[in-house]
């Protein structure tokens, strides 16, 4: 049976593979003892999507839950405009688009093309600016990529010894539970 990993821990694997550990170990404890302000701020910018309240406009798809077989994927669309085509991502803030927040993107895009449903375009939007940022569709190059990246997610062995970067355990949201570091939570 295929181990499907789910498209929001892949942006996570890029800031630090061992917070996926940490995160399946705790992922069944209360949520509020490691979630730090801009976690929570992220979910409750998801949340309006998830009840499906964000938009009122029946040509909307939210929350659509997705799949890839062929990439070993499955999560769920933010917005999906079925008369534009168009496939968006909400974030509540975008300073810059991360690596990983692109790989996110790209993997919707690919889970709801192998379900059949037709995409032109791809964007972000800014919740807290109110602004639509465009993306390239991905090319074949981009799909290497990311089939690259799945695998060497799939192999990582929290075992193996890991590099630890101190400035990215201070905004941690399990550094305060992580085996590998003794410093403090910033926020
Ligand atoms: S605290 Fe540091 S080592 Fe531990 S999961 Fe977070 S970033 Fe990784």
């Amino acid at each position: 049976m295929t181990d499907y990993i789910s498209i929001s821990t892949l942006n996570d694997f890029i800031f630090c593979p061992y917070s996926i550990y940490l995160h399946n170990v705790y992922m069944e404890t209360d949520e509020g003892l490691y979630h730090a302000t801009p976690q929570t701020k992220g979910k409750l910018a998801h949340e309006p999507v998830d009840l499906k309240t964000s938009s009122n406009r029946s040509d909307d798809i939210l929350a659509l839950p997705v799949y890839s077989e062929q990439l070993g994927l499955m999560g769920k669309i933010d917005v999906y405009k079925r008369k534009e085509k168009k496939l968006i991502e909400r974030k509540y803030q975008l300073k810059q688009i991360y690596q990983g927040q692109l790989y996110q993107l790209w993997a919707q895009f690919y889970c709801m093309t192998e379900m059949g449903y037709e995409i032109d375009s791809i964007a972000f939007y800014e919740i807290s600016t109110n602004k639509m940022i465009p993306v390239a569709i991905p090319s074949d190059s981009d799909k290497q990529e990311l089939v690259n990246f799945i695998s060497s997610f799939k192999a990582f062995d929290p075992l193996i010894p890991i590099p630890v970067n101190p400035n990215k355990c201070r905004h941690c949201i399990y550094c305060n539970l992580c085996d590998k570091t003794e410093e403090e939570n910033v926020y």
